[in-house]
């Protein structure tokens, strides 16, 4: 009978992997504090969120807690100050235990720093020091008329006294009727700019907003249902920016902060599943051939090709955040990164499908029942269709490879 290697522990005979291929250099005491709050409450309470469709609400306090309530905020506005980088680490960390939990946070960061950047500074000391302590943000953009295409929405809020008379529906949005406040996009039709979009901020317990609920195969606990927005009046002071010309933040803060937090969300969901299917395969021991399932060759054969995708997404994903944080100190648009988020984006929601793929079939009918392994794979199914889809992206970048305008 051959030698079964998962009972053979000599330490000096093991590979190392070193420290710097699974976490960003100078990041690790983040990284270990995030393990730790993830252990603690999100692993928990992932299993209850996603059984009974219900919204992380304790696993999202207990990240603002920790300090992850404005993570890419300077900290002298009470954020953590982490960049890029750190938003990464953390999303691709917390995605191993609850992917809602992650993907509400995602969106929330998200919003939180298109507030930031787009705002005025009375209003970032009106919503950041909340956020900070547990308030959470939502960007309520794609509608039913325009599908992905969410650059191209078709609602309007013209003039209405002192403010804006806000008429849209949203098709999906994340933490609807349970976020704080959401960053609605819409059109100015009385915009003097070339770009009609604009950007305003609603506050959930405005009058005429409406959420509806969210039954899907995954990220269940979201809430990522429709709204509707019934002539809701939205004061000035509560517009981003200007009326009108928010296209250019879609480009330099929205699409560069969702692609590189959920492209984290789906590797950290791939290195979940295929993480629990290893420890499945060395726990499962045929009693007729006395070999663990991880002994057969194929099955580690199985494991490497999975581990291999999900670090090639991972290295891609390190790189554009470090670049990310290059352009910003040197005071560069993040529309300059967008290229390889598009390819990461790609990516990192191919391979969580084809990787939890994988770690069902290594776990075999363990992973076909509830748990883990069939919970990673219903929630990372949704990294493909949500927006920019991957169509969408991959005609980006062959437009952008023969050299046509991208858009
Ligand atoms: C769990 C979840 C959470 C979400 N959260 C939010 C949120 O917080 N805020 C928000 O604004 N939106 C959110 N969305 C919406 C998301 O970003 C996409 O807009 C949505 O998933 C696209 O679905 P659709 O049915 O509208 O797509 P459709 O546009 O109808 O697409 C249907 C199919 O056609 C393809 N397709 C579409 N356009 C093209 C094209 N030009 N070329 C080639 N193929 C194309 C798509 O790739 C897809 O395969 C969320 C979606 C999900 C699933």
């Amino acid at each position: 009978m051959p030698a079964n290697p998962t009972t053979m522990a000599d330490e000096s005979l093991l590979m190392k992997v070193p420290a710097w291929w699974n976490c960003m250099t100078g990041f690790e005491e983040m990284r270990d504090k995030a393990r730790l709050v993830s252990e603690q409450v999100l692993r928990p309470n992932a299993e209850i969120s996603d059984r009974e469709g219900t919204y992380p609400r304790a696993s999202l306090q207990a990240l603002a807690d920790a300090g992850f309530g404005a993570v890419t905020i300077p900290k002298e506005y009470g954020g953590l100050g982490a960049g890029c980088s750190g938003f990464a680490i953390l999303a691709e960390i917390f995605a191993g235990y609850c992917a809602s939990t992650t993907m509400v946070w995602v969106m929330h960061t998200a919003a939180v720093q298109t507030l930031f950047m787009a705002g005025s500074e009375e209003q970032r000391q009106r919503y950041i020091p909340h956020v900070v302590r547990g308030q959470i943000g939502g960007l309520a953009f794609s509608e039913p008329a325009t599908g992905g295409h969410f650059w191209n929405v078709v609602s309007k809020a013209p003039r209405h006294g002192d403010g804006y008379l806000l008429n849209a529906h949203k098709s999906f949005v994340t933490s609807a009727g349970e976020a704080d406040w959401y960053i609605v996009e819409t059109n100015s039709p009385d915009s003097p700019l070339s770009d009609p979009l604009m950007f305003l901020i609603v506050e959930n317990n405005q009058e005429g907003v409406v959420a509806f609920p969210f039954d899907a195969l995954g990220l269940r606990g979201n809430n990522s249902g429709p709204m509707k927005f019934n002539d809701v009046f939205v004061p000035e002071h509560n517009r981003l920016g200007e009326e009108g010309g928010a296209g250019f933040y879609n480009d330099t803060v929205i699409d560069p902060f969702f692609l590189l937090g959920s492209s984290a969300c789906w590797i950290g969901i791939a290195q979940g599943a295929i993480s629990t299917a290893v420890d499945n395969a060395k726990k499962k021991i045929h009693a007729d051939t006395g070999q663990s399932v991880a002994n057969y060759q194929v099955i580690r054969h199985e494991m490497a090709k999975a581990q291999i995708l999900v670090d090639s997404a991972r290295s891609m994903l390190y790189r554009v955040a470090e670049k990310m944080d290059e352009a910003t100190r040197k005071g560069e648009l993040l529309s300059s990164c967008l290229y390889p988020l598009w390819e990461l984006k790609t990516h990192a929601a191919d391979i969580v499908i084809e990787v939890t793929n994988k770690a069902l079939q290594i776990s075999g009918g363990r992973g076909y029942l509830k748990g883990n392994i069939e919970r990673f794979m219903r929630d990372g199914r949704a990294g493909a269709i949500m927006g920019p889809t991957n169509e969408v992206l991959r005609e980006w970048i062959g437009r952008t490879m023969i050299g046509v305008p991208w858009l």
